[in-house]
């Protein structure tokens, strides 16, 4: 039997440079895969209204994952029939992992009424007070500011108060994640648990077994590529690499974020075969 590599890949910072959101440096990489037609699904903390206008812009028609791991689109057609225990929304097969942000809104609202002074919340922003709080253009923080699962607050009170919030919000079943500047509010999902959700699919669908390639550089990646069979961690300007424990391939970038990205991709996947014999490459 042949198997299928599939490579699942972080964006900020892995794909997209850390500073410039550039991907320039990875163009090559990514047509030379596009024309070997292995799948590039994007696996990223940002939401569908961003995700889909970096789709556009890449020229990705391939699945992808947002809000780390919530919520899975499939552009309906992409395989012949509709996956399992997924629902048609717009033009995608979505399959979602956790509750949607109003649950989460509504638990804040009802439950956490306590620490309503001590953060200020995504939902209660605009785009241009988004922009104060981030270096995001006006255009890409009307996108992220679209969330469907989990909702960001920026704490404003101590670190003691924080500690408490978040215990009483583990209490009542949220997940939460600290991000470079902000604290997410949202249900227990990992970007690892929706890559193996996938790849299953992509096994069926194919009927092959599948090799999954997952690309990160920051802690928020680390379930992704712990479950990965190849784990490629990129350098980041801003921090070493996370530890992982897995028993499987791991490789390190040189270079940061894209450059790297591409260097692993191009060593991994695209030089002579003799050097990559554990992939057989097979045409769909
Ligand atoms: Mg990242």
């Amino acid at each position: 039997m042949t198997t299928r590599p599939l490579i699942f890949t972080d964006m900020d910072g892995t794909l997209l440079d850390h500073y410039d959101y550039s991907f320039s440096s990875a163009i090559g990489v990514i047509e030379a895969l596009v024309e070997k037609q292995i799948p590039i699904i994007a696996n990223t903390s940002k939401t569908f209204a961003e995700m889909e206008k970096i789709q556009q812009t890449i020229g990705f028609n391939s699945p992808f994952i947002s809000e780390n791991g919530a919520v899975v689109y499939i552009p309906i057609g992409y395989f012949d029939t509709q996956p399992a225990d997924t629902i048609t929304q717009g033009y995608y097969w979505v399959k979602e992992f956790c509750e949607p942000r109003e649950h989460w809104l509504q638990l804040l609202d009802s439950k956490a009424s306590d620490f309503a002074s001590d953060y200020i919340g995504f939902s209660t922003l605009t785009a241009e007070e988004l922009c104060e709080f981030t270096d995001l253009s006006a255009e890409k923080a009307t996108l992220a500011l679209v969330r469907h699962y989990s909702e960001p607050v920026l704490w404003t009170a101590d670190e003691s108060r924080k500690r408490a919030f978040i215990e009483h919000m583990n209490s009542l079943g949220a997940n939460m994640l600290q991000g470079g500047r902000f604290l997410h509010v949202g249900g227990h999902t990992d970007k690892g648990r929706a890559m193996d959700w996938l790849a299953q699919v992509y096994a069926d669908k194919y009927q092959t077994s599948v090799q999954t390639i997952a690309l990160g550089d920051s802690g928020n990646d680390s379930a992704m590529l712990e479950a990965a069979d190849v784990a490629i961690q990129i350098k980041s300007p801003t921090h070493t690499f996370p530890k992982i424990i897995t028993d499987n391939k791991t490789m390190q970038s040189k270079h940061y974020g894209p450059k790297g990205w591409a260097e692993c991709l191009q060593a991994l996947l695209l030089e002579s075969s003799t050097s990559t014999p554990s992939f057989t490459l097979e045409e769909a």
